[in-house]
């Protein structure tokens, strides 16, 4: 943030700060699992309206079409109500299905377990005939990363040319985001998604622990978000 105007830095801080006390308030209104866990689909909203502002500015267009998955081979980082949600969502498919998708999750946390983001390049395990399978309920990660030029995308180790405006504010709605979470004792870590997603769907108790404030997935050190400043 440091390439940033005191001005800009400022605006970012009230959107962070901001976002802080509307989902502390929520949080602490509403003392359930179920709410802690649903009430991330605020932030998928706010980054999807975000998202929709942008593009009505008329000087932008995201190069990202249906089909096109090139950034669905990066490691995708979560938190655990993302990942909960996904759960939820995916342990009502059909019995062969699942099957299906457990034995693809063990075979890529075999592969993913201690990789660092810039040597990662498996595919998502939610990706099925090129397109994202539970694409209403993926993460924040994926609901922010849109390109503007495609051609950057398909080039191998390249990240894609991002807006800036999207990336600065939906940083800081994540940022603020957990620091309610963290603030209502329930920290937000981050996870690598098919890691903590075949946990979440083989250990039915994992919702209940990460609520009582437990860390209930593999946490990836360097993935911690600074707080937006
Ligand atoms: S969750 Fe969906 S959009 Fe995100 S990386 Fe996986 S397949 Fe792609």
């Amino acid at each position: 943030m440091d390439f940033l105007t005191p001005e800009r830095r400022a605006e970012i801080r009230v959107i962070a700060e901001k976002q802080q006390k509307t989902y502390r308030q929520m949080l602490v209104a509403n003392k359930n699992k179920t709410f802690a866990i649903h009430a991330i689909r605020t932030l998928h909203g706010q980054i999807d309206a975000l998202v929709a502002t942008v593009e009505r500015r008329g000087d932008v267009r995201f190069d990202c079409k249906p089909g096109c998955s090139y950034c669905c081979h990066f490691r995708i980082e979560v938190v655990a109500p993302e990942v909960f949600i996904l759960a939820r969502r995916l342990s009502t498919l059909p019995m062969e299905r699942l099957e299906i998708l457990t034995e693809r999750l063990r075979d890529h946390v075999d592969k993913a377990q201690g990789v660092r983001r810039e040597n990662f390049s498996l595919s998502c395990p939610l990706l099925e005939d090129g397109r994202c399978s539970a694409y209403e309920d993926r993460p924040s990660i994926c609901r922010k990363y849109l390109s503007l030029d495609v051609e950057e995308c398909k080039k191998p180790g390249v990240s894609a040319p991002e807006d800036g405006e999207v990336v600065l504010k939906s940083s800081a709605l994540i940022s603020g985001t957990r620091e309610a979470y963290a603030k209502t004792k329930m920290p937000l870590h981050v996870h690598e998604l098919g890691q903590a997603l075949l946990i979440a769907l083989t250990d039915p108790s994992c919702e209940q622990r990460w609520y009582d404030g437990e860390v209930v997935f593999p946490v990836i050190p360097e993935a911690e978000m600074p707080a937006a400043s």
